[in-house]
């Protein structure tokens, strides 16, 4: 066991990143993170931010040297680094389970090798597999690119072969999957942990809703029947095993109209989606992640009540800082901002979660309190138009 007082390595400097920061702070470990940016949101908090490249070896090297074991906050971290990190330290998860979910194909291929039910999809890495018998069964469909797309980034939609070849091109011509677009009736994912003596937990199943291709809102427990929220669970634990995955693992998935549970991609760390742990549950997905490194214990991951979480884009930052006192005068609303210096449009600032003793009250308090955050930045706006 890794003691508390030990340095923890950070790679990424992002919110992912400050939330584990402050949660192992909290516990009594100090964080060194190494982060390119200089007023990173994890490294402003960290006790120590190396400011270099992912692959800065000099940094890697301090890393190795002042902590005793090492993780990510971001899947895009070179894979190298976390085995350069590997050969001294605790790291965790691997470059290994890193590498299958920062690429589609492989991270495709994984689950449907394992038995996990997948979007059909075909992949396309030059012209010769633009061929109409092979992509006429997935259209209409969405080309997306294997590597490196994140928040709809890096997807395009598809009706006709024409319209792959041209989002193929304005994709750059990099290696893509083309997925047939599927009837969705909701989205939900789940987090789940796998520590290095084998155990395994989950939270509860959170209901995923999307604004222009960003998470907008979490609801949990999510809003379906309980044997399909039992069959997510089972099926993001088996994930964790089949990707001999320490640490902690989103999986995201469809729910289709016919009732099929889809998995549709896997992220190796916190999630957007599992933020609410941190005011809802006994132990928040990002003291789990101190926790598997440093081979303690895992915590309990029951949830106190239900609850909603907001995301804040800085699309509200657009004519000023938003009035916070329409979220914290809700004594079981929980404002949690991230310290970005520059709000742009769609750039994750900050998120609320709403506690409340049913589901149904959560969401009217989180939506009550997002309509008027909203409202009051176009009377903002519209003021500093006249
Ligand atoms: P990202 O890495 O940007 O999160 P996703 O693959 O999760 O990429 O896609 C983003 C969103 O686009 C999904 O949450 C879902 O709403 C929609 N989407 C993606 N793939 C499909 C599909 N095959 N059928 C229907 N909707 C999809
Ligand atoms: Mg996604």
């Amino acid at each position: 066991m890794i003691a508390p007082g030990s340095w923890l390595g950070l790679l990424g400097g992002g919110q992912l990143g400050r939330m584990f920061t402050m949660a192992a702070q909290s516990m009594g470990y100090r964080v060194m993170v190494l982060d390119p940016g200089d007023h990173s949101p994890a490294g402003s908090v960290a006790d120590r931010h190396l400011q270099a490249d992912y692959l800065d070896r000099e940094a890697l090297r301090a890393m190795a040297s002042r902590c005793a074991a090492a993780t990510t906050e971001f899947e895009n971290v070179p894979a190298e680094s976390l085995a350069f990190l590997a050969q001294h330290r605790v790291v965790s998860p691997s470059a290994d389970a890193v590498a299958v979910a920062q690429d589609r194909i492989r991270e495709k291929t994984f689950l449907a090798d394992n038995g996990l039910d997948v979007a059909p999809f075909a992949v396309i890495a030059g012209d010769a597999d633009l061929q109409e018998a092979r992509l006429a069964p997935l259209l209409p469909g969405i080309l997306k690119i294997a590597r490196l797309g994140y928040d709809g980034k890096g997807q395009v939609r598809v009706g006709t072969l024409q319209e792959v070849r041209t989002a193929f091109a304005s994709l750059g011509g990099k290696a893509c999957v083309l997925e047939k677009f599927l009837d969705l009736e909701c989205e939900v994912s789940v987090v789940v942990a796998r520590a290095f003596d084998d155990s395994v937990v989950t939270w509860p199943v959170a209901e995923n809703h999307h604004a222009a291709g960003i998470l907008d809102i979490s609801i949990v427990p999510a809003r379906v029947p309980a044997p399909l929220a039992d069959a997510a669970r089972a099926a993001a634990m088996k994930v964790a095993r089949c990707l001999d995955y320490r640490g902690v693992l989103c999986v995201e998935f469809f729910v289709l109209r016919d009732g099929r549970l889809i998995v549709n991609e896997i992220a190796p760390r916190p999630h957007n989606s599992g933020h609410y742990t941190i005011d809802a549950c006994v132990t928040s997905q990002f003291e789990q992640q101190a926790r598997v490194l440093c081979s303690l214990p895992l915590g309990d991951t029951q949830m106190h009540c239900p609850a909603v979480m907001v995301n804040l884009l800085g699309d509200l930052w657009a004519s000023g800082e938003p009035r916070w006192e329409h979220v914290l005068r809700h004594a079981r609303a929980k404002l949690h901002l991230y310290g970005k210096t520059e709000a742009r449009p769609g750039r994750k600032m900050g998120h609320y979660t709403v506690l409340a003793d049913d589901v149904g009250q959560a969401l009217a308090t989180a939506t009550e309190i997002k309509a008027m955050l909203l409202a009051d930045a176009q009377s903002m706006r519209a003021a500093g138009a006249a």
